[in-house]
């Protein structure tokens, strides 16, 4: 299923995305909560929703709501750095033998669509296309074996980066460089876990203004997902609608020669096999 959220006078809504139309969950079955992160919560959720879409409901034009990042509030973003091997080549690291764990504030959020703002204070704003982790349930130091189990879905990301402040003597920041406002768009969608077999193979590519720079899969991960969930909640809980940014193949802008920033005007496009595509312009 494709997940949407949607600005209504009450708050975020929750619908299912059905070709070019939206059904409310909430309207079409009052048991369902309205907010996407409480029905993660719900036991058996997906079971749920499937047999609310199967009896149906009064569905209205995707184009004729105000739509969210399809998780409007989450409490962690979370972002794994060099774990595909030829991106830790292009940027002159060694390949890690544990995860390189950094973060990024909520207020960077932004979804599909938008258009981002360029930081007065950057000459380096780069791309970075990323699979991201949506999770589902709650939990404290999970195990790999257990893993799925806390995972709902996944979206397309792009990990903004502005490289000089990323890199800033006399240390790396990787935190600050990587938080502007708007620096974590994801969407179009969320697509919930069961539409995606797993172990997860999707081709993840970016195109910048139609050309492609990015182009992998994610079973070029040096760490696959059950190894990313079972690292970080060893050191914080993770909560339903924790987002993971599970790190970026080759081809980033930082690594050509010469290098490639972006500009007022440019267009990014994160595109992953079965998510669709996360477009947005910077200004
Ligand atoms: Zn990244």
């Amino acid at each position: 299923m494709k997940l949407q959220s949607y600005q209504s006078a009450n708050g975020p809504r929750t619908a299912v995305q059905l070709g070019d139309q939206l059904l409310d969950l909430h309207d079409a079955n009052p048991d369902i909560p309205c907010d996407i992160c409480e029905i993660f919560q719900r036991d058996r959720w997906l079971d749920l929703l499937r047999e609310t879409v199967k009896q149906g409901g009064t569905t209205f034009p995707i184009d004729s709501v105000t739509l969210l990042p399809p998780i409007p509030t989450p409490q962690k973003i979370v972002c794994i750095g060099l774990n595909y091997a030829d991106h830790a080549a292009e940027t002159g690291d060694s390949i890690p033998d544990k995860p390189v764990v950094f973060n990024k504030f909520p207020t960077a959020l932004a979804q599909n669509g938008d258009t981002i703002s360029l930081p007065r204070v950057s000459q380096q704003v780069d791309y970075e296309a990323e699979l991201v982790v949506v999770i589902g349930k709650k939990g404290k130091d999970i195990s790999r074996e257990n893993a799925w189990e806390h995972v709902a879905g996944y979206c397309c990301g792009n990990d903004v980066s502005a490289r000089d402040w990323q890199f800033l003597p006399p240390a790396r920041q990787w935190f600050i460089g990587k938080t502007f406002d708007g620096f974590a768009p994801i969407g179009p969608c969320l697509t919930t876990v069961d539409e995606i077999p797993q172990p997860v193979t999707l081709d993840v590519s970016l195109r910048l203004n139609g050309q492609t720079m990015q182009h992998s899969n994610t079973r070029q991960f040096i760490f696959d997902i059950p190894t990313l969930l079972a690292w970080v909640s060893q050191v914080c809980t993770l909560v339903p609608g924790d987002l993971i940014f599970t790190g970026t193949p080759p081809g980033v802008g930082i690594g050509r020669k010469p290098p490639v920033f972006l500009h007022s005007g440019d267009v990014c496009e994160v595109e992953i096999e079965g998510l669709g595509v996360l477009k947005n312009t910077f200004r």
